[in-house]
């Protein structure tokens, strides 16, 4: 027999998986997918899709990465290897991003390229399995993006969840959330979403924060922020940074991961970052060596040409300026679409309250439609998207919303 003759047929992988509940979201998103590309409707409607999409649903190369390309291939720079820790200009700008030119975490933190966002979750997830002092045990939140559980149980991590959603007020179960993490053992791993949380869309408060922070310090609990979307919430990278800098105010030493993906459309290129804010500049050069350690059998070195586009862009003021303008301009879209979708369903005459459409943040929202609604936006409506009820808000154009209000109101009228 061959050797892989016991090898089983695995179910189909998605990249997108908004919801733990990973069987019942594959069936989901790839009926969607398939349903989809079957339907021969000319203004049927995907809202199924990961990724941002301009006014005329069409993947979006940021006009700042064109002109970084071109800044970087023009440079006719070798192929050479990264260092084991990557791009150096790159690392030290990205870290600048994410914790503020004023931070004091800045001379203590330990950094390092990664394979975009999900390359920084799972170094960061070896690096706690060997090195927490605790139980080695990490809480997500409940619902979160599914391939946490997949990215930190493959790291040796144990994988529990916290309360988040509130499906009965749409929004979020804050004193669950504070409860779960008062409640678990000391020392546990919480990771926390930083900003526009995937897949519902509801972020704390900066008050609600506030009370985050001392539960966690209370529960000598260590903090795993995972920051997919800076400057894509809101559109302003300071303000989305917000719960990892006050954070580090307060004393924590959280560890970070950051990804490229979203805020400068690099999705395939594969630029991120994972750091560790340290005690001091001692620990992070013991810290330093370890995740060193820790990437070398993983990969060796990051790819180069990703982080090169980033780092011009991060370094250069020019182009960093305009860089800002199109996070905005595609947070803005993002936002005006909700507003435009909740005034529709308004002018239909709608009787329900769809405010959280506009109070939920990011890419994506949960609607609060049930998976009999969501089938028969599908089946009778051409409009697609998962059961859960969530949508992304970037497959909205303003030449489809008055047809999507349409088709919400009618299966919910
Ligand atoms: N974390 C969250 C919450 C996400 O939504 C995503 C992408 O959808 C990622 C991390 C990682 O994405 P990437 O590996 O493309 O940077």
């Amino acid at each position: 027999a061959s050797t892989w003759a016991d090898v089983p047929q695995g179910p189909p992988t998605i990249q997108t998986t908004p919801i733990a509940d990973l069987n019942f979201l594959r069936k989901a998103i790839l009926g969607i997918t398939e349903a989809f590309k079957a339907d021969s409707f000319k203004e049927k409607i995907n809202l199924g899709v990961g990724a941002y999409r301009d006014d005329q649903g069409k993947p979006y190369v940021l006009p700042s990465v064109r002109i970084a390309e071109d800044k970087v291939v023009s440079q006719l720079l070798n192929k050479e290897y990264a260092g084991i820790t990557g791009v150096p200009e790159f690392t030290k700008a990205a870290a600048l991003l994410a914790y503020g030119p004023d931070s004091s975490a800045l001379d203590r933190v330990a950094i390092t390229q990664s394979i975009s966002g999900t390359g920084a979750l799972r170094i960061g997830g070896a690096f706690l399995q060997r090195f927490s002092p605790g139980a080695k045990t990490i809480y997500i939140p409940n619902p979160s993006w599914a391939n946490h559980a997949a990215v930190f149980k493959d790291s040796g991590l144990t994988v529990e969840k916290y309360r988040y959603y509130n499906k009965d007020t749409i929004g979020l179960d804050f004193e669950g959330l504070i409860a779960d993490i008062k409640g678990a053992p000391k020392n546990s791993i919480f990771l926390l979403h930083a900003c526009a949380h995937n897949p519902t869309g509801v972020d704390p408060t900066p008050e609600q924060w506030k009370e985050i922070s001392e539960a966690v310090k209370s529960g000598d609990h260590y903090a795993f922020f995972d920051m997919a979307y800076q400057g894509f919430a809101s559109g302003d990278t300071d303000k989305d940074a917000f719960p990892i800098r006050y954070f580090i105010e307060q004393g924590h030493n959280p560890a970070l991961a950051q990804s490229f993906a979203k805020n400068m459309g690099l999705y395939g290129e594969r630029v991120g970052a994972f750091s560790i804010v340290c005690a001091d500049a001692e620990e992070k050069k013991r810290v330093d060596s370890q995740i060193k350690i820790l990437v070398r059998p993983l990969y060796s070195n990051p790819p180069v040409h990703g982080a090169r586009v980033a780092s011009t862009i991060l370094n250069d003021p020019a182009l960093n300026k305009q860089w800002l303008g199109e996070v905005k301009e595609m947070a803005d879209r993002i936002i005006t679409m909700r507003a435009l979708l909740k005034k529709e369903l308004e002018n239909l005459g709608s009787k329900h309250d769809w405010s959280h459409i506009t109070s939920q943040i990011g890419m994506f929202a949960y609607t609060g439609l049930t998976p009999e609604q969501m089938d028969t936006l599908a089946k009778e409506h051409s409009v697609y998207a998962t059961k859960d009820g969530r949508i992304s808000v970037a497959g909205i154009t303003t030449g489809n919303v008055k047809r999507l209000a349409a088709a919400i109101h009618a299966v919910k009228p």
